[in-house]
């Protein structure tokens, strides 16, 4: 075989191994099992203790879209509430094909625990649609959130369940969501959703609020190891989407090494560091990072286990397994993504002493400054973006804080320690307000 064939068959074979352990870690079943690893460590009764397991409602909807062309094509979508004991219910809304409802379940759950955990005043929930967004046409996109939106009316409002962008959506789709809810009510809502552009609502700093918030909780943990300088911490990233491309260009900003970076079809590595944003600016204009001049390419599995210091894996779930936690290099991995360790992974990981700062406190900026942009709504009252910024630092720094002490206090790793103090400021709340009727 020649060089090129075999880097296409070494593609191919890689795409058809990670879609094996895609399929084989159920992410409802990995999220199950991080809760059993940290309830034990808590007393609260055995009646809580399952009614925490089970996501409160779950709904599924069939609907048909018109095509550009006439035809018409059904779509399925979810939306499941998990918990709704300290809040209206809040979380994204994902546009994949790798929907299916236990996916929804998982990310709902986790929802909940990363609400919780930075102390917001909401249950989690989760909503998906399986689609593949780029087969759309902007018009076929509009008509298919729209008509989702409008599927889900009895299930949202300000008050119970206010949805927020995900994987495949963006401020534009939340716009729709939030026009077509408005729509249907008669008045303009602008708290129906989070993550809007700016000018219909949305806060100032949102759209990196979750990249800012997965470095500073990466400095936190840098910190704490002792001194450093920015310029020899060398950072990969697994991801370049609205999480991978803003936690690069903040790292990058901050003086940090960005050694790696992938999307979807692989990445570019350079040990000397990368130019972040012209890497960005070449993935826009060219879709994916062939010919980029300031790296070398490599595939998604090489940037897992490439020579770094800090690993971010920002894409999706099951990304790091017992088959390549191993061959990981780096001594740190801040998760970015929901749920991308699976817990056979996390065991590999923690006995080699490779520090995990998990998703429901790494990647919580989001949804921290989605609750900001929910109270300006309410409010009619909107902050710059200096004390979006400034807020989202104390709210991250005060958690990622919080959860250390129960590490120390537990002798656990920080995923266990994160999930055992949001469960049992859930389980608190589930005990005081008691069981209806
Ligand atoms: N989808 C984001 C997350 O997984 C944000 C959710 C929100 O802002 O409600 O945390």
């Amino acid at each position: 075989m020649h060089g090129k064939e075999k880097e296409v068959v070494m593609v191919v074979a890689h795409q058809v191994l990670s879609a094996m352990h895609a399929k084989l870690e159920n992410p409802y079943h990995v999220a199950l099992e991080q809760y059993d690893r940290a309830v034990r460590y808590l007393e609260i009764s055995d009646g809580v203790k399952e009614f925490l397991k089970y996501p409160r409602r779950e709904f599924t909807v069939n609907f048909p879209v018109k095509r550009d062309d006439g035809t018409v094509e059904m779509f399925t979508g979810y939306r499941v509430h998990h918990n709704t004991v300290l809040g209206p219910s809040k979380g994204g809304i994902r546009f994949s094909m790798a929907v299916n409802l236990d996916e929804v379940r998982a990310l709902a759950m986790w929802m909940t625990w990363k609400c919780a955990l930075v102390g917001l005043p909401y249950g989690g929930a989760k909503g998906g649609v399986i689609v593949d967004p780029k087969t759309l046409s902007p018009h076929e996109l509009e008509s298919l959130t729209r008509r989702y939106a409008s599927e889900l009316i009895p299930l949202i409002s300000p008050h119970s369940d206010i949805p927020a962008p995900d994987m495949g959506t963006n401020p534009q789709v939340m716009a729709w969501f939030m026009d077509t809810y408005s729509m249907t009510v008669g008045y303009s809502v602008p708290a129906i959703v989070t993550g809007k552009p700016v000018n219909i609502g949305g806060s100032e700093g949102r759209n990196e609020a979750t990249g800012r918030g997965v470095i500073i909780c990466m400095e936190e943990s840098l910190k704490d190891k002792g001194r450093y300088r920015a310029e020899d911490i060398r950072v990969a990233i697994q991801g370049f989407g609205n999480v991978g491309s803003n936690a690069a260009l903040y790292a990058h900003s901050l003086g940090y090494r960005v050694v790696g970076v992938s999307d979807i079809e692989g990445g570019i590595y350079n040990e000397h560091g990368l130019d972040v944003e012209a890497a960005r600016v070449h993935l826009k204009k060219y879709g994916n990072f062939d010919g980029f001049v300031g790296g070398e390419r490599i595939n998604n599995e090489e940037l897992i286990t490439c020579d770094c210091d800090v690993l971010i894996p920002a894409a999706m779930e099951g990304q790091l397994t017992q088959h390549n936690a191993p061959h990981i290099r780096a001594s740190l991995i801040v998760e970015g993504a929901n749920g991308p360790t699976s817990p056979a992974a996390d065991d590999i990981l923690n006995e080699r002493g490779i520090q995990v700062i998990p998703d429901i406190l790494a990647n919580a900026g989001g949804v921290v400054v989605s609750y900001f942009e929910w109270v300006q709504d309410l409010q009619s009252f909107f902050w710059d973006e200096d004390e979006v910024h400034r807020q989202l630092e104390r709210a991250m720094r005060k958690s990622y804080l919080k959860t250390q002490e129960m590490a120390e206090k537990h002798d656990v790793d920080m995923r266990t320690a994160a999930q055992l103090t949001a469960i049992k400021r859930v389980a608190d709340a589930v005990t005081v307000r008691g069981f209806y009727p």
